[in-house]
């Protein structure tokens, strides 16, 4: 603690971690006399570097770069990039962290890393995006390769944003490698990979509520969040013909109690890139409100949060609780406050830990990879079968480790083990590096 006293994200990140390992390492006593905890929590290797870069008026800007290159015991470090100003190192070893055991959920041989910047994409044009993105991988590429590290998106960071960084890494370097994920399908990337964290949290969601006998038709879902993962998340949904009456972005939010219509969605934000008041205008009899958090206070049968960290709180825990909803799954990285996740437990809400509910984009982005290396690309179905497979083996890998340590079918903790335990037994036979 002493020593990321200012990183209040990692720190909420560990606790939750460490707390559900110690029976783990009862039982592994070796892991103990290995340091391995210690090794953990420690990234292997941080880089913070200059981000200059041009504005459309020629005046110099400054940002900060971040890579956290976390842990590769078992591949390569992989991890998306976040533009957002929120960014600082306390959040992108947060999230460095938790794509370590996230990573190993996927049964795929990728290490976990994280990278972004406090650049903040809203309100630039494409020519200022595209020569930041020029910039932050003109320092980054020393560190980044197809066997080493190999950066996806995030926040902020979507295909126009991985386009510009793997053309700049391209010429700098003159290699045709797949050195990011998440890229166009003209040079490399994989069918499924926009919407595979969308489409993950909900086969994954799908299977914890079916092993209780429910089914997501006609429930009604409350999805935070209007970026790639909320977006793919209610299209899933919609196909299985659950109702989504509600979306946000951080302004405000919108209620649609006839569903949301999800090509204006994708229209105001995908390609006009306006704010989600302006779904109102399209559809008058939906109601827009100011403030993203209010979206919680929605009577649902069922919450997917997928905006960002801490977005529940122990209130809106309450609140959601008290209006019925059911289950929780969690597309965006940490959004349930510890407090919140305990209000889940006590009021016995399903729940869906992000390290595995959204492990679906990493996962893809592991096939992505796979398809660069041979060569070849793999048909749409091909790759979402793959993706189904993957979160089905994750929920029952999760319940499995629960249930081994005696945690029932608690699904936190159970992820929390199953992740750990196949780093852990790498890094206890590579020796103490
Ligand atoms: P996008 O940038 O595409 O969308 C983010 C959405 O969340 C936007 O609607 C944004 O609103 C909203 N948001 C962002 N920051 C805040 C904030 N501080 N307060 C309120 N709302 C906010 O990102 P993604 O959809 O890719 O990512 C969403 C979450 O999912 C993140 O936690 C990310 O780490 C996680 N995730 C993403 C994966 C992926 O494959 N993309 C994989 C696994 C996890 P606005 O536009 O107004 O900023």
């Amino acid at each position: 603690k002493k020593r990321n006293l200012n990183e209040p994200e990692f720190l909420q990140a560990v606790q939750e971690v460490l707390e559900s390992l110690e029976p783990v390492i009862e039982m592994h006593p070796e892991y103990k006399d290995a340091g391995i905890l210690e090794r953990m929590v420690e990234p292997e290797r941080q880089v913070i570097f200059r981000v200059p870069w041009v504005d459309d008026k020629g005046i110099v800007r400054v940002n900060r770069g971040f890579r956290v290159q976390f842990n590769s015991a078992i591949g390569p470090y992989k991890g998306g990039i976040r533009f957002h100003p929120s960014v600082y190192i306390g959040i992108i070893k947060f999230l460095g962290f938790e794509q370590i055991f996230k990573n190993s959920l996927t049964g795929l041989p990728i290490g976990g890393g994280k990278g972004g910047s406090d650049f903040d994409p809203k309100g630039k044009s494409d020519g200022e995006v595209m020569r930041f993105c020029q910039s932050f991988m003109t320092e980054l590429y020393k560190y980044v390769g197809a066997d080493v590290d190999v950066p996806a998106g995030d926040i902020g960071v979507g295909a126009r944003e991985v386009g510009y960084m793997y053309g700049q890494f391209k010429r700098i370097t003159g290699s045709y490698e797949g050195v990011l994920t998440g890229k166009g399908l003209s040079f490399g990337g994989s069918l499924v990979r926009t919407e595979a964290t969308g489409y993950g949290l909900v086969y994954f969601v799908n299977e914890m509520i079916k092993a209780k006998g429910y089914e997501l038709k006609d429930k009604k879902v409350v999805v935070s969040g209007s970026g790639n993962v909320a977006i793919y998340a209610v299209q899933k949904l919609q196909e299985f013909n659950a109702k989504v009456i509600a979306m946000s972005d951080s302004n405000g939010y919108i209620y649609d109690e006839k569903g949301i219509n999800i090509a204006t969605i994708k229209k105001l934000k995908e390609v006009e890139r306006k704010r989600i008041s302006e779904y109102v205008k399209e559809h008058p009899h939906a109601e827009y409100h100011e403030g993203h958090r209010g979206i919680w206070n929605i009577k649902c049968d069922i919450a997917l949060p997928s905006a960002t960290q801490n977005e529940i709180d122990e209130n809106s825990a309450r609140q959601l609780a008290l209006n019925g909803c059911f289950a929780v799954g969690e597309g965006s990285n940490m959004p349930s406050t510890p407090e919140a996740i305990k209000v889940f437990q006590t009021n016995n809400i399903l729940f869906a830990p992000a390290k595995a509910a959204n492990a679906g984009g990493v996962a893809t982005s592991a096939l992505e990879m796979s398809q660069n290396s041979m060569r070849m690309s793999w048909t749409f179905e091909e790759v979402d079968f793959k993706l189904q497979e993957i979160m089905k083996n994750i929920y029952k890998n999760c319940i499995k480790a629960a249930n081994d340590y005696g945690f029932g079918d608690n699904l936190a903790v159970g992820a929390n083990i199953a992740g750990f335990l196949k780093v852990a037994d790498a890094m206890y036979k590579q020796g103490v590096v």
